[in-house]
């Protein structure tokens, strides 16, 4: 349960850069209809007896949106596949927290993750080999990954 709070914020976070990237991707794909709509009435009027420097103009302008809607979807894809990254980067990076619980009499001790009301010292159920003698948990601390310690030499 403790490790799940940490995920709303970056969902939160995950949800603004999703309506961003709508938004470009949006815009660049109405660019770039108008930019095939621009150069589709430029190869229209061009049968029509039109001056070539109107039909040179509108080429522009058709390429000059295309060249937009392109960047802008590039763009899009870049920040969806960069979020996910950053996301699947936050996941690996959540320490887990672990409870450490030892048997007082025959010293057995057991690795847990973390639960809900967990304390140093708190009373835990029968030790499976004494069951006379109550569990005790000793420590709790971060699961940290030993990957971050080590060094590229
Ligand atoms: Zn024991």
């Amino acid at each position: 349960m403790a490790q799940n709070q940490t995920a709303p914020g970056t969902q939160k976070i995950s949800n603004y850069i999703m309506m961003i990237v709508v938004i470009v991707l949006v815009l660049s794909v109405v660019s770039i209809i108008l930019a095939i709509s621009v150069y589709l009435s430029g190869v229209s009027t061009s049968s029509h007896v039109v001056s070539s420097s109107q039909t040179g103009q509108d080429d522009l302008t058709a390429g000059f949106l295309l060249v937009i809607g392109l960047v802008a979807l590039s763009m899009s894809m870049f920040t969806v596949s960069q979020s996910r990254r950053q996301a699947a980067e936050m996941k690996i990076e959540v320490p887990k927290v672990m409870t450490t619980i030892e048997c007082k009499k025959c010293g057995t001790k057991t690795v847990r993750e973390f639960q809900r009301g967990d304390y140093v010292y708190k009373d835990l159920d029968a030790c499976p080999k004494c069951p006379d003698t109550k569990q005790v948990i000793t420590a709790i601390y971060k699961d940290i990954k030993e990957k971050e310690k080590t060094y590229n030499v």
